[in-house]
């Protein structure tokens, strides 16, 4: 139907009639949902739309799961749920997998999607884009529920509120039927309807107890160590977090989206002695942070075998899930981490120094190999090189978000690139994904209006690629740089039937993924040498608009599967 159609037909409507999109709209507006991100379609449109006449923001993508990864991440931020909107059928498929992405890592989102008439689906007549969406989400979110009625929207926006937010956030799926949106009813009975969530996410407040059993354990310690998940990150507890470590001189140690939480050049950071501590401590204190493969599973050769582990989390099912977890603590952590400060009157913890002078030790080691590393003259440059030169720019700006993603370019940027503040660095996360590069930097650009650095590999910006249009159509502060060395890992590995067929792993070295963005107006750069790197990236930021940088890196360089290796059966034939 086109507007035109569309604006006659409301025209004749009576004027105290609503309709199901219409309450959606002020459903959403009445608790604060200020974004939408999504691409429309039947039988969406009208409801984006309508959105954007009543002031909410809407982001069209050009693929769902950006516009997923987008919403997420924007929940991951505000710790309210990102709302993604998508189409039935294949858009909402397309959309899923950022949900289960989204539930995967803890972040609070929500994908409504349109579906079609529920009578044909549930006798599979064959409606047009037919599918039982709702049962088909279930395993990849939190909770899935379908609203049927105008006058149930209310409540269905507030269980999806509610249980994305709540507990463990996470991923939820709300399906709006055809029908549903397009049904009218009294615009008084409708408004009377519509209310705010009280307390969304309650705080959870763990025991007296299991505090108590925690700091006992962690005083009793010799060489204690902290690790910061994203949870912690999430929780936005960030000044009782540094006072409890600041205050026990326990060494602490940052997950990937924890990195800045406390600044990476924090003395008590011991990120450079990663291995080092892991076998060295007797007592870990989990914040935020689950033991899954990102951990070893909390056992085996890179732990100390009589390691105990203090657990704050607040899904309770969580711990004993790898190994046991001597003092759990179940709580969200803006609670718990107050109630071990406030412990600390009674329980007597500081750190033995030796502990702290052995990881230094270990750290100026690692940090002098680094620094060797990043010495290379390498020409074409390989991933140090050319990250020394990004770091040297980005060293000077603190107010910026980091998008990273691939395999190599993932790992060495992480190490490379410090981080001084709480959740600004967005990466692949608890599946260590690749895809999640444009729909984080479009989500953080438009959530925080700050500058965006997304550093991918050639191979991951391939999978959201085309959301540079999107980048340039909203005019987006963001400089997507592509470490490009022409292949999955890397680009010169041979096809093995001698063939002139590219390997499975071989994508273009000589690509010029900066010429993308000049189809859309934006500003590209090319850099083969630190030199020109350094001059882009400075430029590029300063120029606070939508930017791309390729950087050639040798093809020869990157290990297969990143830091990895170890998960990839091919690896052990292969050596
Ligand atoms: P990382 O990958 O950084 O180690 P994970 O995603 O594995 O982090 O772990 C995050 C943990 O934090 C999850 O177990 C989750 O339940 C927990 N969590 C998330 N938000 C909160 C919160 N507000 N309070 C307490 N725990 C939280
Ligand atoms: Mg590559």
């Amino acid at each position: 139907m086109t507007t035109e159609q569309n604006q006659t037909q409301s025209q004749a409507q009576p004027q105290n009639l609503t309709d199901g999109m219409r309450i959606v709209v002020q459903a959403l507006k009445k608790n604060g949902i200020d974004t939408i991100f999504g691409v429309v379609g039947i039988p969406v449109t009208d409801l984006a739309r309508h959105a954007q006449e009543e002031g909410i923001r809407y982001i069209g993508f050009r693929h769902e799961q950006s516009a997923g990864n987008a919403a997420a991440i924007a929940g991951y931020l505000t710790k309210k749920p990102g709302i993604c909107l998508t189409v039935s059928a294949p858009g909402f498929l397309n959309g899923i997998t950022a949900l289960a992405n989204a539930t995967t890592n803890g972040f609070p989102m929500i994908q409504i999607s349109g579906s079609s008439d529920r009578a044909i689906i549930d006798l599979q007549q064959g409606d047009y884009e037919e599918m039982d969406q709702m049962n088909i989400a279930k395993p990849f979110c939190k909770a899935a529920y379908r609203i049927n009625k105008p006058e149930d929207v209310a409540t269905g926006i507030a269980r999806a509120i509610r249980a994305a937010t709540s507990g463990r956030p996470g991923g939820v799926y709300l399906d709006l039927t055809t029908a549903m949106l397009a049904a009218t009813m009294d615009q008084d009975e409708a408004d009377k309807t519509l209310f705010t969530v009280v307390d969304p996410a309650p705080a959870s407040i763990p025991s007296a107890a299991s505090v108590d059993q925690a700091l006992s354990l962690i005083a009793s310690a010799k060489s204690p160590l902290i690790i910061l998940g994203k949870g912690a990150a999430y929780a936005q507890a960030d000044d009782t977090i540094k006072a409890f470590i600041e205050k026990t001189g326990i060494p602490f140690l940052p997950m990937s989206m924890a990195k800045g939480l406390l600044p990476d050049d924090h003395p008590q950071s011991a990120a450079a002695a990663r291995g080092f501590v892991m076998k060295g401590a007797d007592v870990v204190i989990l914040i935020g942070a689950r033991l899954n493969w990102l951990l070893g599973h909390g056992k085996g050769k890179h732990w100390n075998p009589a390691v105990k582990f203090v657990q704050l989390d607040i899904e309770p099912k969580e711990f004993d899930s790898n190994r046991p977890i001597d003092a759990p603590v179940a709580g969200d952590i803006v609670s718990s981490m107050q109630a071990f400060v406030d412990g600390l009157a009674k329980h007597q913890i500081k750190v033995d120094p030796s502990w702290m002078d052995a990881i230094n030790k270990d750290k100026a080691v690692n940090a002098q190999k680094m620094e060797a590393k990043l010495a290379s003259t390498a020409e074409p440059m390989n991933f140090f090189n050319a990250l020394k030169a990004v770091r040297d720019v980005l060293d000077k700006q603190r107010d910026y978000y980091l998008v990273n993603e691939g395999a190599n370019t993932l790992d060495d940027t992480r190490n490379v690139i410090n981080m001084y503040e709480p959740r600004k660095r967005l990466d692949c996360g608890t599946w260590g994904v690749m895809g999640i590069g444009m729909g984080f930097a479009l989500g953080a650009a438009i959530t925080t209006g700050k500058q965006v650095v997304s550093i991918h590999g050639d191979s991951a910006f391939g999978f959201s690629g085309m959301e540079v249009e999107t980048m340039c159509r909203f005019k987006l502060p963001i400089t997507v740089v592509v470490f490009n060395n022409g292949g999955i890992y890397k680009g010169d590995s041979p096809n093995l039937s001698g063939g002139t067929d590219p390997s499975p792993t071989t994508l273009m070295p000589d690509a010029h993924y900066e010429k993308i963005i000049e189809a859309f107006g934006g500003t590209s750069y090319y850099a083969e040498t630190p030199a020109e790197l350094t001059k882009a990236l400075t430029e590029a930021i300063a120029s606070k608009k939508p930017c791309m940088i390729d950087v050639k890196i040798d093809p020869s360089v990157g290990l297969e599967s990143g830091h990895i290796g170890n998960l990839n059966p091919s690896t052990a034939l292969k050596s």
